[in-house]
């Protein structure tokens, strides 16, 4: 059924672009509709880091309304954003002229089993909410570093937080999602149902279609340890052999996040750490932070017992006023060596970033076998991101250390060169994806993000 009452005046419907048959839009979708002309359409044209003008942004409430909106975007020949909490890096999921599918309104979370711990949770809730909704039952679901980030876009991609190294990535807790495919059918996939959906959601889920729900196995998470350390970095290199050294070495409940800034006005590069403890005990925290502190001289320092939801705590509430676009590179790196720190001292002294970051990764993230997910760089320690101003200028620095990486992670990476599709998804992991979408998308239809080349369009290039 399409929508048989225009109520919008010649003011909006003079604001409408061409491509987009407004006078179309399925009657269930109308009411809540946003379109160029309409007062709320500043409040969701953009992203977080992502400035945008759609011709369209629908919002649907329920999968039937996703199927809705996804048949009608399909009748469209104008770029197709999916967004859940529009945080994304990579992803597009604002654009300009074409439609968007925002899943905000899908945003339930549900505890389907308490003794499994097996929670039930829609694309548009945020971290910050989940860790909220959990906390109560004493569990947790490892995410990122920031609340305001949406399910949808984190957990169809990898999920790196402070948790990793104890409980691994976000999508290692998923047991069942729910996936409305490019023809609009809804299918459940799990280890037994589409198996091969299952396995490419968890890292290139939004390539393969729209999930609409997540079925994630919590874990217990008690109070844990957070700090942050400030230190000088002016030896740099010495900085990052030490603090690779002590991450490797720790036990699994220390997970750290170390944030470099380039030295400025003639005062010395500063590093900042974050890092988790996932523990209670006093005496714990304190043997895990200690070498941590002891990588650099230490200029400040705050330590604090926290339950999960303080550490990825909600942002309040408001609409996105993101503007052009994010400029980021990623890598995975296996170990931190002299050669790699050297290399990372240089970059961060060449003028082209403002900030980079060193995460831990390993720990449980290396015990699930690299071809279990679509997310396949599982032996790396490091995933490393750099945010820069100047596209051009990133590039050339960061492509001068490509020799100490062994892949990246696709949500921090914002390179459209063909070769970052190989260093995110190795060729194994990328023939399976390939013959995914052929399944499951065989119109190339979810190309906002992860752009999965068809089998016949020629060998991939490792630039
Ligand atoms: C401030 C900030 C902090 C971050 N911290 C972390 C972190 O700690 N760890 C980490 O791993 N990442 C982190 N990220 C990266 C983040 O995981 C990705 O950017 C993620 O895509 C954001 O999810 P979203 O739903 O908010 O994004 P959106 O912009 O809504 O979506 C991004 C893309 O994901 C895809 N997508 C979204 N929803 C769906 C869906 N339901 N089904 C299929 N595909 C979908 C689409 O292709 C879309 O373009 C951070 C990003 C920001 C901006």
């Amino acid at each position: 059924m399409t929508r048989t009452t225009d109520c919008r005046s010649a003011a909006v419907r003079a604001h409408r672009l061409p491509g987009i048959d407004y006078d179309a839009i399925p009657a269930t979708l109308a009411e809540a509709a946003v379109e160029p002309g309409d007062v709320q359409y500043a409040s969701v044209r953009s992203n977080y880091l992502r400035g945008g003008s759609p011709g369209l942004v629908l919002r649907p409430r329920t999968t039937s309304e996703v199927v809705d909106a996804l048949g009608f975007a399909r009748r469209h020949d104008v770029p197709l954003g999916v967004r859940s909490g529009g945080h994304g890096i990579s992803g597009r999921s604002t654009n300009d002229g074409g439609i968007v599918i925002d899943l905000a309104a899908l945003n339930g979370i549900e505890v389907l089993d308490a003794a499994t711990r097996r929670v039930r949770i829609g694309p548009g809730a945020r971290w910050g909410e989940v860790a909220q909704a959990l906390h109560s039952y004493g569990w947790a679901i490892t995410s990122g570093d920031y609340g305001g980030v949406g399910v949808g876009g984190l957990a169809t991609a990898g999920g790196i937080g402070f948790l990793a190294r104890e409980h691994g990535l976000t999508i290692d807790h998923i047991r069942a999602v729910e996936v409305v495919l490019a023809d609009g059918s809804v299918v459940r996939a799990d280890e037994h149902h589409h198996p091969d959906l299952f396995w490419g959601v968890r890292g290139a889920g939004s390539a393969l279609g729209i999930v609409t729900s997540f079925e994630f196995e919590a874990d217990e998470v008690g109070e844990l340890g957070f700090a942050q350390l400030t230190l000088d970095a002016s030896d740099t290199a010495g900085l990052l052999r030490a603090y690779g050294s002590v991450v490797e070495a720790a036990p699994r409940d220390l997970t750290a996040f170390l944030i470099l800034g380039p030295p400025r006005r003639g005062r010395p590069a500063l590093a900042t750490i974050m890092a988790a403890v996932d523990s209670a005990d006093p005496d714990t925290i304190v043997e895990r932070l200690q070498p941590l502190a002891g990588i650099g001289p230490l200029l400040a320092q705050q330590v604090v017992l926290t339950p999960y939801p303080g550490i990825v705590s909600l942002p309040e509430p408001g609409p996105h006023h993101g503007r052009g676009e994010p400029v980021t590179r990623s890598a995975l790196v296996e170990h931190i060596t002299p050669e790699f720190a050297r290399a990372a001292e240089d970059f961060l002294h060449s003028g082209a970033t403002y900030f980079l970051q060193l995460r831990s990764v390993g720990g449980a993230v290396a015990d699930v076998p690299p071809d279990a997910t679509a997310y396949a760089h599982r032996s790396a320690n490091f995933s490393a991101v750099a945010f820069g101003a100047d596209r051009r200028r990133l590039d050339a620095a960061w492509d001068e250390m490509t020799g100490h990486f062994s892949g990246l992670y696709w949500s921090f990476e914002t390179d459209r060169r063909p070769g970052r599709l190989l260093d995110a998804y190795p060729p194994a992991t990328l023939r399976r994806l390939q013959a995914a979408k052929c399944r499951y998308d065989p119109d190339g239809v979810f190309r906002d993000n992860v752009v999965v080349p068809a089998p016949d369009e020629g060998e991939l290039v490792a630039s």
